[in-house]
């Protein structure tokens, strides 16, 4: 069957997420094995916009599969939200030959590549790689998992500390908009008390808590706040106020994107990298590629760039009922 693919680009566009290199490997190694040139893409849609495009080899990506971060590089580019700078993005994928794009990223990467389908016609798949889990139809996305076990390291250390000490410890992890980091890592390392952006913070509740744990006897506690749901800060100094209990603040920031991709991260990377290369051969496009109950999925982008993934709450539940 002729197939009008050809050359493939492929493109880091949003922020870094432990496996996005194993995916780049995955797509440049799959490319090449069915005979297709790949054009690797710098600095995501900056690089577009600029040009900043090379042809890659086998070579190109030999080495990466356990290396955090993008080889690719990938700045915040706002113009792309422009249609004046998509538009010299288009012409410049024609001009270097591509014939459609491997996009490796999460919602504003997705967002983009709906645009440039609509508006220019740019086929592509979309492969989810983000550390906050929050893009919809794939149950995980890349590097999730590794950012999950780097805080559950973190916070096991933090524990022994804690118990020592006697103290309640508020670890803050990020999430700004969502809980998925929050809720698993809180769930994993036993925390008492889990606030995410998507439940209102009663500061009253979590003092009640902590005075009832105290009463039944624990002598640490610890708290995990996504960095969307309240400042850390603010509620120690409301505990502090309230009852008399030593109270520290970790926030735990950007080791939490970085580092070698766990089994799970690098899995899903060689998986969804391949099969979006497989599936733009096959003639599919325009789809976001996903993993739901261990299948392979391939999602309309302009259906996925419309939904929005939600936690499972009754897991706040569990968690509390856990560290009883
Ligand atoms: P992620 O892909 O991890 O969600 P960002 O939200 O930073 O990361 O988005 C990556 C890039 O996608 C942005 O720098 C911007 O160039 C582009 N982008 C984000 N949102 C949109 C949008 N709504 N339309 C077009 N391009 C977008």
């Amino acid at each position: 069957m002729v197939n009008a693919i050809n050359t493939i680009g492929v493109v880091t566009p949003g922020g870094d997420a432990p496996g996005m290199n194993t995916a780049i490997r995955a797509v440049v190694r799959t490319a090449i094995y069915h005979g297709r040139r790949v054009m690797g893409i710098e600095r995501g849609y900056a690089g577009l916009i600029g040009g900043d495009i090379h042809p890659m080899d086998l070579k190109s990506v030999s080495g990466i599969v356990n290396r955090g971060g993008t080889v690719l590089h990938t700045v915040r580019c706002p113009e792309f939200k422009k249609k004046s700078f998509r538009k010299i993005a288009g012409r410049q994928l024609k001009d270097h030959g591509i014939d459609a794009l491997v996009i490796i990223g999460g919602n504003g990467s997705l967002g983009g590549a709906h645009d440039l389908h609509k508006e220019f016609g740019i086929n592509s798949m979309v492969v989810p790689a983000s550390i906050d889990n929050d893009i919809p139809y794939t149950d995980s996305t890349i590097g999730y998992d590794t950012a999950v076990n780097t805080a559950l390291d973190a916070i096991d250390k933090i524990r022994d500390t804690a118990a020592s000490h006697e103290r309640v410890f508020i670890i803050e992890v990020m999430g700004r908009d969502n809980g998925f980091i929050a809720l698993e890592v809180g769930l994993g390392a036993g925390a008492e008390i889990i606030l995410v952006p998507e439940v209102k913070c009663d500061f009253e509740r979590v003092t009640r808590r902590l005075q009832e744990g105290m009463d039944r006897g624990k002598l640490s506690t610890i708290i995990v706040v996504a960095e969307g749901a309240c400042s850390g800060q603010n509620l120690k100094e409301y505990i502090a106020k309230k009852l008399r209990v030593d109270v520290r603040v970790t926030v735990l920031g950007h080791i939490q994107r970085g580092g070698s991709p766990s089994a799970q991260s690098r899995s899903l990377a060689c998986k969804l990298g391949s099969a979006a290369v497989e599936m733009l051969l096959r003639g599919e496009k325009n789809k976001l590629v996903g993993m739901v109950n261990e299948a392979v999925t391939a999602t309309d982008i302009a259906k996925a760039a419309k939904a929005r993934k939600t936690i499972d709450r009754s897991v706040l539940e569990l968690a509390e009922k856990l560290s009883i």
